[in-house]
């Protein structure tokens, strides 16, 4: 359904279909409650099945929906959420089991410990730029913890979600996990239902009209956001090393990923090394000329015109401002495509300087105090992702201490999203809560605090007060 044509009888069909499959769950989500590891572990292995047997199809959409290389279907679509799901599987019964507390001085002869509820009824809504990866990885997490779901896919991939919607469909009853596709009137139509827990990935804007609809319920919320990556190298750096990975990071998907580093600060002293090598890096992955380029197997084009138009007007912006392009600069409305370009010399009221670029646009700025970069850095909203790259311990650590991001890479990028060991998200205007492995288990929990009671110390503080009570009191109060 599409928000633009919708008449008003269609809404109401709308509004009603999705309070429909809403209702419908209430039930499920009751008896998932009681659900083992091991049934969670059966959803979660069929999600993986279905999803490895659709591989083909997903490349073949993904080539369709913005010329994604199939290669980078399978690093960032596919395989994470594979590992995602083998994750889970492996560990889940250790996640599920509850956890033990020490008992504090006042609590003693009490047990304490920490339940993980399923939240209930979750609502996924997920963005377009990865959209295979950023439906399911949070369904196995929602699954994991014993949840039903609805998952509001992105509009703006449609062969994508028409695969997806199909895994969907064949892999799940819909009082499980339901899928509704469109744009933001279904969202809109979504979110004024009282879920139990939101887990939201896209643009810090649409997060903010997410984030109050909840609060409208007081429903629970995940945020995985975006924003502007900073990078920074350092003159001790390994200048080839830097070039390649953070050009990898840069242009897979076409820079168009929340954690690609959207900008760099180069120390004066090595900039004019770092964009030759960078430029040669370029030419040598993606091809020497324009042409070549635009026809490399190995980028993917922007996603749609408004999008190509968008990240288009970055570029002239900042050519009309005095920016110089080192590398790249082509555009080609019609083909949706920006060459991979980098810029230097970009005055700070370049618009390339405060929104997201979510392009193939990489500015390349010099610097020559670090401290005035930290100061740039914390001058702006909480970034998504921060990159250093330094053999200079003392310049890492202050960089580390000093500033603040969801996540960080020091001599590498992007990569921290493939640990599954570690949280993945944002903090304030780049996110809210975590995603991934006992992270993603716990955003769709409920951590119930339990007390089992083995003896009642509190029967000493029960009315009448007496002079007893009052001496342990004042006893705890010295020893707390
Ligand atoms: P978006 O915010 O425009 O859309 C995300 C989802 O919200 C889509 O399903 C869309 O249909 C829906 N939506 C759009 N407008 C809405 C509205 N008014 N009300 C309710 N729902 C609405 O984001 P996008 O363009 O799909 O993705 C790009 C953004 O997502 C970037 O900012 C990027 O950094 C961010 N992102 C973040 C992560 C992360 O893990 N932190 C991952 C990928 C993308």
């Amino acid at each position: 359904m599409n928000a633009a044509v919708l008449t008003m009888p269609e809404a109401n069909t709308l509004d009603a279909e999705v309070r429909r499959v809403f209702e419908k769950q209430f039930d499920s989500a009751i008896r998932l409650r009681r659900s083992t590891a091991d049934e969670r572990i059966a959803k979660i292995k069929k999600l993986k099945a279905a999803v490895l047997a659709h591989a083909g199809a997903i490349q073949q959409a993904m080539y369709q929906d913005f010329k994604k290389p199939p290669e980078e279907v399978d690093l960032t679509e596919i395989l994470p959420v594979a590992a995602e799901a083998g994750d889970n599987i492996r560990k889940l019964r250790k996640w599920m089991r509850p956890t033990s507390v020490w008992p504090t001085l006042l609590t003693g002869g009490l047990k304490g410990y920490v339940q993980y509820e399923p939240r209930g009824r979750c609502l996924i809504i997920a963005p377009w730029n990865y959209p295979v990866n950023l439906c399911f990885v949070p369904l196995i997490s929602a699954i994991a913890a014993g949840n039903v779901a609805i998952i509001k896919p992105s509009e703006m991939t449609p062969h994508t979600t028409a695969v997806i919607v199909k895994i969907v469909k064949e892999t799940f009853a819909e009082d499980e996990v339901a899928i509704f596709e469109g744009d933001a009137a279904v969202s809109t139509s979504l979110l004024a239902l009282p879920f139990d827990h939101i887990f939201f990935t896209g643009s810090p804007a649409v997060g903010k009209i997410v984030m109050a609809a909840a609060a409208k319920h007081l429903t629970s919320v995940t945020l995985e956001l975006g924003g502007k990556s900073p990078t920074i190298i350092d003159e001790t750096a390994d200048l080839d090393l830097a070039a390649r990975n953070i050009l990898w990071g840069k242009f897979t998907n076409d820079g168009q990923t929340c954690i690609a580093p959207d900008y760099i600060y180069v120390h004066e002293s090595v900039k004019a090394a770092f964009l030759d090598k960078a430029s040669a890096v370029l030419k040598a992955s993606y091809g020497n000329t324009d042409a070549e380029q635009a026809a490399s197997p190995c980028l993917s084009h922007v996603v749609n015109q408004r999008h190509t138009q968008r990240v288009a007007g970055l570029l002239e912006d900042a050519k009309s401002r005095g920016a110089k392009v080192v590398a790249g600069g082509g555009v080609n409305l019609a083909d949706q495509w920006v060459a991979p370009t980098l810029l230097t010399d970009i005055p700070k009221d370049a618009r390339i300087m405060s929104e997201e670029i979510f392009g193939p646009l990489l500015p390349v700025l010099g610097y020559s105090s670090l401290q005035k970069v930290i100061d740039d850095i914390n001058a702006q909203p909480k970034p998504l992702a921060l990159y250093v790259w330094s053999k200079d311990e003392s310049n890492v650590r202050k960089v580390m201490q000093e500033t603040s991001s969801g996540g960080a890479c020091i001599n590498h990028t992007v990569v921290h999203y493939l640990h599954g060991n570690l949280p993945f998200g944002g903090v304030n205007n780049s996110g809210i809560g975590n995603a991934h492995g006992i992270y993603g288990f716990k955003a769709f929990s409920h951590e119930r605090a339990v007390i089992r009671t083995r003896f009642m110390m509190a029967k000493m503080f029960f009315p009448p007060y007496s002079g007893f009570m009052k001496k342990v009191v004042a006893l705890l109060m010295k020893l707390v």
